[in-house]
């Protein structure tokens, strides 16, 4: 009588299953883009790695490779422009420096 020390694994997959199958307790969007930003503390972070690590959500893994494919479009256009913009500014000053 000493076999509930062992964890059964299929009682484990099935576990992971059901959960995938309903997403029970699947995070918001919202809370993933938190995540991914590193915004996230404490428990929240502690779910958010256990639900896409452990449980590895089909679901919210979809929803972190679109944010992360969003965040990559977005990011480089934007340093582009700021970058662009600063190199102007500055050739604007030393302009009117000399003037
Ligand atoms: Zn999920």
């Amino acid at each position: 009588m000493n076999d509930d020390q062992e964890l059964d694994p299929s009682l484990a997959l099935t576990v992971a299953a059901v959960w995938r199958q309903s997403r029970i307790s699947c995070p918001h969007p919202h809370l993933l883009q938190s995540y991914l930003q590193g915004g996230l503390q404490g428990g929240a972070k502690d779910f958010l790695q256990f639900h896409l690590r452990d449980s590895q959500c089909p679901y919210c893994h979809a929803v972190v490779e679109e944010l992360r494919a969003r965040d990559a479009a977005a990011a480089s256009p934007v340093l582009d422009d700021l970058r662009d913009r600063l190199l102007r500014s500055t050739g604007v000053e030393l302009r009117r420096g000399r003037a």
